[in-house]
């Protein structure tokens, strides 16, 4: 049985994490799923969400869009069109975005519904990470 876990979360824009953890956490579209040292290898796709990273008693949160992790017994990869640590979001940009989406749900006449509720998913979850706050 393996007793290491490395996480590498990467984007079209680089590595935003590269870490050795005790236990990782996220949102698959088929549901949420926890991966600690020695899992059995898969892959799925990700919804938008949060990656849970816990290691030595501490938990963070890294916001990912959509994309897909596969998992290893010794890793994690997960690869998202966007991926943000908490120190990393911009939470005036998260709520401009969400106003956004809230306005043009609001109008809900000519606008591609998914897209603008897929931003407003972007945006509440980017603001409850970095407010620090679990949303579930
Ligand atoms: P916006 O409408 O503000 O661009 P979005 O949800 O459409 O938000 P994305 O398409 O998910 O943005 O991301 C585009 C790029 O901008 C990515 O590199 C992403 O990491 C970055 N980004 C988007 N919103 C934020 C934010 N609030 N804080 C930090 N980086 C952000």
């Amino acid at each position: 049985m393996e007793n290491n876990l490395k996480l590498d979360i990467v984007t079209p824009h680089g590595l935003v994490l590269s870490e050795e953890v005790d236990e990782v956490a996220a949102t698959g579209t088929e549901g949420e799923f926890g991966v600690l040292p020695g899992h059995v290898p898969f892959i799925t796709t990700l919804r938008i969400g949060m990656v849970v990273l816990r290691k030595g008693g501490n938990t963070e949160y890294v916001f990912v869009s959509s994309g897909y992790a596969e998992v290893s017994p010794d890793k994690v990869v997960i690869l998202a069109d966007s991926a943000e640590k908490s120190e990393g979001i911009d939470v005036e940009r998260a709520k401009a975005a969400m106003k956004r989406a809230e306005e043009r749900l609001r109008k809900a006449e000519e606008i591609d519904f998914a897209r603008a509720t897929a931003s407003l998913e972007r945006a509440t979850i980017r603001i409850q990470i970095a407010e620090s706050r679990k949303p579930r």
